[in-house]
């Protein structure tokens, strides 16, 4: 028998580690009959019919979230078209909760798994096949397999409710590792989350259960010998118990390989001293943690059942943050309950000055099977219809007001989340009340400009800003040009030479010397001594300063005289990717 389980991701990096459970805990002896076919959003649904097809499964099962549903259900009623009498299964958040109604709406499927798949999976799989092999037909008789709702005689049954596995009877998935070259691995160390926000669907089970250390030791020593790029962890909220997030910190810290980073989802109120030395102590670019502050509306935060004592949490950032080791994500969600726009606007503050080297401004999802289902209409949510189930508007917000949050957001992805003007920015900020209202008057110049319509390139970016800050901000024109000179030859060694830089033609002689001379540049340069001075030039730049563009957030009063900057690309920022600079007189 070849059952199929078929995944489609949003994007090629990602994998989607339920197909590969499912198959993994079926057992070695199924393998052969088990097959993955994974596919992303932006392949055609012809390519995907026609490879579902020539595969030829005996029974296909799809993994369903909000990002790939609506594709899921037009390719499984094609299928079922071009191979009649195919079982077509469906698992899944998204299906998991409503799946009598997708059932009565979409008459080829013939059932769903509910909730967590490993068990349900493995007992299903086993009925198909005896099935298959008595010469019946494999369809929806769920004989006493639990977690299921299917056709059974005309009718959809719904059987009994799966209890939550134990962690530790689940395999490790990466025993191959170099089938996920150049993706990101995802590991689980616990299932469930202690906390209750309610838009959220972790919130419906409670109970937290753990995998072994011991195990989670040795899985990730096996990710660390074979050199795995990136392993994000997709527990829920990994410091949840302290113990068992110090066991893993620690461990990555003491086997760290120079290479692998880790990704884990945290709170960072619950953070205690411990944490935040071990935290403070690793290598730069070992450890990025993604940290949900949602509000720093206190009202709104109590309203979606998830007190955080902020003022704990800016600290803790602070703490992370000053260590200049590890990369921060903050996410905030526009569209919750008590947030009008100002208030957002003051939580976007409030987050923005911690400094986050991702601000990810996301909109509110209202999620079925999640509390906030149920009290969308109290809070006069109204949201798409059709998944991702987006926030449209609220009693708080207006159609209107969502629209000019989602430009800013765009700003903000384009101009503070690239980290393409991380020294211009800062002083553009002083020239507004908040740099939300900067954002904003941002979103306002690329409306009037129709730059929304056009996407302009990254390098123009650079230009756009500049006519923004001559149009909107307080300084004068030089320092502007030399901030996004600065900043653009922080990240990019310009083989064009920017239309706004300066024309420093006349330092010709002078940078020929620097390279060619014995003027103190192995100092500066000692990681290229024996280099020839034209292979040295090729890896480094020379820019002449007026202002102090360097000193993030600090004055910006005209030097006495000017400075030269020397960019070194050989030696990048391992957090930012900035090249190392070496300020000279
Ligand atoms: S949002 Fe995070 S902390 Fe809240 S319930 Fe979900 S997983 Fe837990």
């Amino acid at each position: 028998m070849k059952f199929l389980l078929a995944a489609v991701n949003a994007k090629y990096i990602h994998s989607n580690p339920a197909v590969y459970s499912l198959k993994a805990y079926a057992g070695e002896e199924y393998e052969k009959e088990i097959e993955i076919a994974e596919y992303t959003i932006n392949n055609s649904q012809s390519y995907i019919l026609s490879d579902l097809y020539k595969r030829r499964p005996d029974a296909v099962a799809f993994s369903c979230y909000i990002w790939n549903w609506r594709i899921i259900r037009e390719l499984s009623e094609e299928l079922s078209k071009i191979m009649p009498g195919l079982p077509i299964w469906l698992g899944g958040p998204e299906v998991s909760f409503d799946a009598e109604e997708i059932l009565k709406e979409c008459g080829w499927i013939t059932g769903i798994m509910i909730g967590e798949g490993e068990e349900t999976f493995r007992e299903l799989f086993c009925l198909c096949r005896r099935a298959l092999a008595d010469g019946g037909t494999i369809g929806g008789n769920p004989g006493k397999t639990e977690g299921l709702v299917c056709r059974q005689g005309g009718k959809i049954v719904r059987t009994g409710q799966r209890e939550p596995l134990d962690m530790n009877s689940l395999p490790f998935l990466y025993h191959q590792p170099e089938k996920f070259r150049n993706r990101i691995i995802y590991y689980e160390s616990s299932r469930g989350c202690p906390y209750q926000c309610s838009y959220c669907l972790s919130s419906v089970e409670r109970k937290v259960r753990f995998r072994n250390i011991e195990t989670v030791k040795k899985e990730l020593q096996f990710l660390l010998d074979a050199k795995a790029a990136q392993v994000k962890f997709v527990d829920r909220t990994f410091n949840c118990l302290p113990a068992h997030a110090m066991e893993i910190w620690k461990y990555i810290d003491a086997h760290d390989n120079g290479t692998t980073n880790f990704h884990f989802e945290i709170a960072a109120d619950r953070m205690n001293e411990e944490e935040l030395t071990i935290l403070s102590q690793m290598r730069p670019g070992l450890v990025q943690l993604e940290i949900g502050i949602q509000s720093a509306n206190l009202l709104t935060l109590r309203e979606i059942d998830r007190e955080a004592d902020m003022e704990k949490l800016e600290r803790t950032v602070g703490r992370i943050r000053g260590g200049g080791n590890v990369h921060v994500h903050l996410d905030l969600i526009a569209g919750l309950p008590y947030e009008d726009y100002a208030s957002f606007g003051r939580s976007f503050d409030t987050v923005y000055a911690m400094r986050p080297e991702q601000l990810q401004l996301g909109f509110l999802k209202v999620l079925k099977g999640s509390p906030m289902h149920e009290r969308a209409e109290k809070y006069g949510i109204k949201y798409t219809s059709l998944p991702p189930y987006e926030v449209l508007c609220t009693d708080w917000l207006s159609y209107g007001e969502i629209c000019r949050l989602k430009q800013i957001e765009e700003m903000v992805e384009l101009y503070y989340n690239s980290n393409q003007f991380t020294h211009t920015l800062p002083v553009l900020e002083k020239s507004f009340s908040s740099p939300f209202s900067m954002f904003e008057k941002l979103a306002e110049y690329y409306e009037e400009n129709g730059y929304f319509l056009n996407s302009p390139s990254r390098a123009y970016r650079y230009d756009i800003l500049l006519k923004f800050a001559l149009c909107c901000g307080r300084e004068e024109e030089a320092l502007y040009k030399e901030l996004l000179t600065y900043d653009i030859y922080l990240r990019e060694n310009m083989k064009s030479r920017p239309g706004f830089a300066r024309d420093l033609s006349g330092y010709k002689e002078e940078f020929r010397n620097f390279y060619s001379g014995e003027e103190g540049r192995w100092e500066v340069l000692s990681a290229y001594r024996g280099c020839q001075a034209r292979e040295m030039a090729r890896m480094t730049h020379i820019e002449m300063f007026h202002y102090p563009v360097w000193k993030t957030g600090g004055s910006m009063d005209k030097l006495n005289k000017e400075k030269k900057v020397v960019f070194d690309y050989g030696e990048r920022n391992p957090l930012t990717k900035e090249a190392r600079t070496i300020t000279l007189d």
